[in-house]
């Protein structure tokens, strides 16, 4: 067998570049330098960021493989290329709550920091273009984005990935305070986890640090114009890189 061969960009997102493949059910990602945050309005180039994202979501899906949680992730391709199944991705970003931050403060009134227990789970409809708004039942009822039963699964499935990044991530002092993952189906209809798990996706504290802006080890130190987002992205991969393993160069 030989690797895949990208070819034409099917889609290009705000961190990746999504590639057909010479085969049919593959994708190759292309995991860009580029940062954007509140809807885009801000952006940056941040070199690296790329090549450790790309490394910390294929460590987070090997882990996750050897755990049983489905994913579309099947290998790295190179420094900064994931080579993935070709999923019917949902439009819901699925978040899911350990300790109160961000949106959920501004929109709440939850202090920042609260934990929560259990976990708060939200469910958002993907469209930059409405802003990603919050999705309540009744709204996802009449947009028809699930079949019966599938909400459920979806919600087990993002409420297992927490169990399972809470103990990784807690295994070297770091505290997952949220996350966004977005799940598709495969061509035979299973679901699985798709898109990344990384720094850019989940809020993460150094346990080992006591200050509230030193501890921030993820896409916040950009948003809230900490510096240091590289330096951080790379605490982040240093320490999976202990507890995770070795991604599987797809051949
Ligand atoms: P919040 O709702 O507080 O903005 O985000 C909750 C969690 O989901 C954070 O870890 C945040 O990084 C992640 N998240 C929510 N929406 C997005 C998104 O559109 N893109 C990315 N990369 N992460 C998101």
């Amino acid at each position: 067998m030989t690797a895949v061969i990208p070819g034409p960009l099917l889609h290009e997102g705000k961190a990746k570049r999504v590639h057909a493949t010479d085969h049919p059910d593959l994708l190759a990602v292309d995991f860009k330098d580029d940062a954007t945050a509140f809807n885009a309005e801000k952006r940056a180039s941040l070199a690296g960021k790329g090549l450790m994202n790309c490394r910390i979501s294929a460590l987070v899906f090997e882990y996750l493989k050897d755990r049983g949680v489905p994913t579309h992730y099947l290998g790295v391709q190179n420094d900064h290329w994931m080579v993935v199944r070709s999923v019917r991705i949902i439009p819901i970003e699925v978040v899911v709550r350990n300790i109160a931050a961000g949106s959920l403060c501004r929109q709440m009134p939850i202090a920042p920091a609260t934990p929560l227990e259990p976990p708060l789970l939200d469910l958002y409809y993907k469209d930059d273009g409405l802003g990603d708004p919050l999705l309540t039942e009744a709204r996802l009822e009449r947009l028809n984005l699930l079949g019966p039963g599938q909400r459920q699964q979806l919600e087990a499935l993002a409420m297992q990935v927490n169990r399972e990044l809470r103990a990784l991530f807690g295994s070297v002092d770091l505290e997952l305070v949220d996350f966004k993952i977005e799940l598709g189906f495969t061509s035979d209809n299973r679901l699985v986890v798709a898109d990344e798990i990384s720094p850019d996706t989940c809020r993460l504290w150094d346990r080992r640090v006591g200050d509230v802006n030193d501890r921030i080890l993820d896409k916040d130190r950009f948003r809230q114009d900490l510096g240091g987002v590289v330096e951080a992205y790379g605490e982040v991969l240093k320490r999976v890189e202990g507890v995770c393993p070795e991604p599987q160069v797809y051949r």
